[in-house]
């Protein structure tokens, strides 16, 4: 099938896993590089692709970085076709179609704060805008607040040190704590006090991923805290099948969110999120 670009868009582009690295227990990012030609468009920070396991099935996956054509994508293992792509070896070929979706919006004024909440795996997609608002030298404050189950489930430890000398105040949480932790315990909107402190809610800029109960009390909480809705981000995740807006899974209300999503504001999701996936 061709969008009306004259594109393909339905048929897999072969990519080798070029680096796999372990996150966590159920959790692995692969960096994907394209295995000849063509290679697919540049993506945005909120974008997904959807990731053919040869044979087994085809899910959306959010990009969680990447560098010139090579593509990061973090994924956890929870069925057959999350489990085989976290399993892909280093040389061995996925199938990659998109990207897809809009993405995060960045705000127009360089002088914005930013306030992104992350629980679990959420914190995938929401990487690309950290490491953009911070290569940006934008000005604004850049506030990352990351919850997790325990500390061994939290994501990208590694890069948190980083993201704090380019100027990122990061707040990290855990619902569990483990011997030897000494950081904050609690669900992430226990760190929403300490955010404010430096961020200003009246003109911030909200990104929030996580699990849906999740980004419906954050989004909340932000909005109460002064936010405007229509300045906090979400990402909505349901079922996806094609990506292209052409067979409806994804239909949630009036928007495909594979097409219209999976980013929308909190003002235009929250209502959405009272709908149940059949
Ligand atoms: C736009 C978008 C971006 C995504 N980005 C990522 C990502 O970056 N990393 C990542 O690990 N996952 C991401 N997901 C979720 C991922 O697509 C699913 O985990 C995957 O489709 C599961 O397929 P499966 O065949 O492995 O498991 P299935 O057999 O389909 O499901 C196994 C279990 O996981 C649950 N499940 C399936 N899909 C989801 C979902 N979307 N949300 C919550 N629970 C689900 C099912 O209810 C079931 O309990 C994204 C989903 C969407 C829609």
């Amino acid at each position: 099938m061709r969008d009306l670009a004259g594109t393909m868009t339905m048929v897999p582009t072969p990519y080798q896993v070029v680096a796999r690295r372990v996150e966590t227990d159920d959790v692995v990012t692969l960096t994907l590089r394209a295995a000849g030609r063509p290679v697919l468009e540049p993506w945005r920070p909120g974008q997904f692709t959807m990731v053919y396991a040869f044979g087994i099935g085809e899910v959306p996956l959010s990009v969680s970085g990447g560098d010139g054509d090579d593509i990061r994508h973090t994924v956890r293992a929870v069925g057959p076709v999350s489990r085989a792509i976290c399993s892909a070896p280093v040389g061995s070929v996925l199938g990659l179609r998109g990207p897809f979706g809009v993405g995060w919006p960045v705000p127009a004024d360089q002088g914005v704060d930013a306030v992104i909440v992350a629980g679990g795996i959420g914190l995938a997609p929401l990487r690309p805008v950290v490491t953009a608002l911070l290569a940006q030298h934008r000005g604004g404050r850049v506030v990352v607040l990351i919850g997790a189950r325990t500390p061994a489930d939290l994501l990208y430890t590694e890069e948190y040190p980083s993201w704090r000398r380019a100027g990122a105040q990061v707040l990290i949480t855990v619902d569990r704590a483990a011997a030897g932790w000494t950081d904050h315990v609690g669900v992430v909107t226990t760190l929403l006090d300490q955010a404010f402190r430096t961020a200003d809610a009246a003109s911030a800029v909200g990104y929030v991923c996580g699990p849906e109960l999740m980004m419906r009390l954050t989004g909340r909480a932000l909005v109460d805290r002064g936010m405007a809705a229509t300045q906090v981000h979400v990402s909505i995740e349901r079922d996806m099948r094609c990506g292209v807006a052409v067979c409806g899974h994804c239909q949630l209300g009036p928007l495909l969110l594979c097409r219209d999503g999976p980013v929308a504001s909190f003002e235009v999701a929250q209502p959405l999120f009272a709908i149940r996936e059949l």
